[in-house]
């Protein structure tokens, strides 16, 4: 009886047709809620406007923005912004399924959401990123708000952008709402320890699954792609448990070193040089060898797709940590499950930052602030029985982790919409 949406036409390793491949694996382990599925492959509202704004020249330009909310059956919508000239509808509607999977996983009390705007903000200036920011944020403001969807950041949007749309929607309805975004400045109801918490949650889950397969982290050596806000923290928690990071790989180059690269002088060098190229504490490999480099433990936290077939049959690890999202293409990832690779797949593995989101949400709506250590502790123990109850599952159906943490969050879902009911 149902007919296949209209406003997009999704192929095998496109975002959206990735999702539903997904969500197909799924089924057989939902016993009498897969009477519900279909809710799952369809977002509940998706949402397109136009952001025109005026130029520093005077000029005006239009761009393509979204909102699109996948489920709001569990609770309001919660995922975020991304700035990007690729972005379309179909990967919106991907990456906001994939929160809902996220949220349900972790078991916040959230549905799925994500948004975005065709744009490619390096060629604005910092007036026209706040105009920008401020018109989608107005336009998006029919359907956003601290009980209905609250954004955050997500790829080329930060602390500062989050800072201008929850002032533009606070301006809109009279009042100071700081809980309709996350990802904020501390000083204006943001959470201690957000920054690093993704890299933190990478952290957990892999010396959680480094336990279970026993894997030493003492000596352990880690391969990290990515060398930003996500693969940083992770590196830096990993080294101080005793690993040693072995490979990095940027935008700007590859760096191995088999003794364990310093992280005290890399962390300032990136920061001043803008990547890890030039770094004397490690020899400069070609980019396609940092996939064969011999290590324990490989952390792609950088983008999305980039384990595909060729490298992950190079891929030397024990362990794959998905601190990116998507990073590994659905043909990979059966390579890796035949060399029996274990992957901790992205929607647990990165689920630190939308665990702390989810306290910074609680913290603005009561006005009282954690400690880090209070929020650090939190997101461990969150972290830790989410991943039990996923690996539970995977033991007893006998499935991979990935197909696990769907079918824990899937459940949560259709469950919750079997108990709702449909309107009317
Ligand atoms: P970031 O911009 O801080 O860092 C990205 C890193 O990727 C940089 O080191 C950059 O040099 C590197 N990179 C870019 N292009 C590359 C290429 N072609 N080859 C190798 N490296 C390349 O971003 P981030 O916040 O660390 O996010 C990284 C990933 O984690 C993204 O997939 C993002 O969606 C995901 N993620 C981030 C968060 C978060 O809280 N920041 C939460 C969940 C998921």
């Amino acid at each position: 009886m149902n007919e296949a949406l209209s406003y997009v036409q999704p192929t095998a390793e496109s975002a959206w047709g990735i999702y539903l491949g997904q969500i197909e694996r799924v089924l057989p382990y939902l016993g009498h809620l897969a009477r519900w599925a279909e809710t799952l492959r369809r977002p509940k509202r998706a949402l397109i406007v136009d952001v025109p704004i005026e130029l520093d020249d005077g000029s005006v330009a239009h761009f393509e923005g979204y909102r699109v909310q996948h489920s709001l059956t569990r609770g309001p919508g919660k995922g975020g912004v991304r700035y990007h000239p690729d972005v379309t509808l179909e990967e919106v509607m991907a990456l906001s399924a994939w929160m809902s999977i996220k949220n349900a996983a972790v078991n916040l009390p959230y549905g799925g959401a994500k948004g975005g705007i065709r744009v490619d903000p390096k060629k604005l200036s910092i007036k026209e990123l706040e105009r920008l920011t401020r018109r989608y944020t107005s336009e998006i403001g029919i359907i956003i708000g601290p009980n209905q969807d609250i954004p955050a950041p997500d790829v080329n949007t930060n602390a500062q952008v989050m800072a201008w749309m929850m002032d533009t929607y606070s301006m809109n309805v009279g009042a100071t709402a700081t809980g309709v975004v996350t990802g904020k400045p501390i000083h204006l109801g943001g959470s201690l320890g957000r920054v690093k918490a993704t890299g933190r949650g990478v952290f957990v889950t892999g010396r959680e699954a480094a336990r279970r397969i026993g894997l030493p982290l003492e000596g352990a050596r880690v391969a990290v792609q990515g060398f930003g806000n996500v693969g940083s923290a992770a590196a830096e928690l990993f080294h101080q448990a005793g690993a040693r990071i072995v490979a990095v790989q940027d935008h700007t180059g590859s760096l191995v070193n088999a003794k364990g690269l310093d992280l005290a002088d890399l962390i300032p060098h990136v920061r001043q040089r803008g990547g890890v190229a030039g770094f004397a504490g490690g020899e400069a490999m070609a980019d396609e060898d940092f996939w064969g480099v011999d290590c324990d433990i490989l952390i792609p936290a950088a983008l999305e797709g980039q384990i595909r077939p060729e490298r992950a049959q190079r891929i030397r690890a024990r362990l794959v940590l998905e601190g990116a999202n998507g990073p590994t293409v659905p043909s990979a990832d059966d390579i890796l499950a035949e060399r029996g690779i274990l992957v901790v797949p992205d929607v647990i593995c990165n689920a630190g930052g939308v665990t702390v989101s989810y306290f910074e949400w609680v913290q603005d709506f009561s006005s009282f602030f954690w400690t880090e250590d209070e929020i650090n502790l939190r997101l461990d123990k969150i972290i830790v029985n989410a991943l039990k109850h996923i690996w539970d599952t995977a033991d007893r159906h006998k499935i991979s982790l990935r197909t696990a943490t769907f079918a824990v969050a899937c459940e949560r879902i259709l469950l919750a919409r079997e108990e709702r009911g449909l309107y009317p």
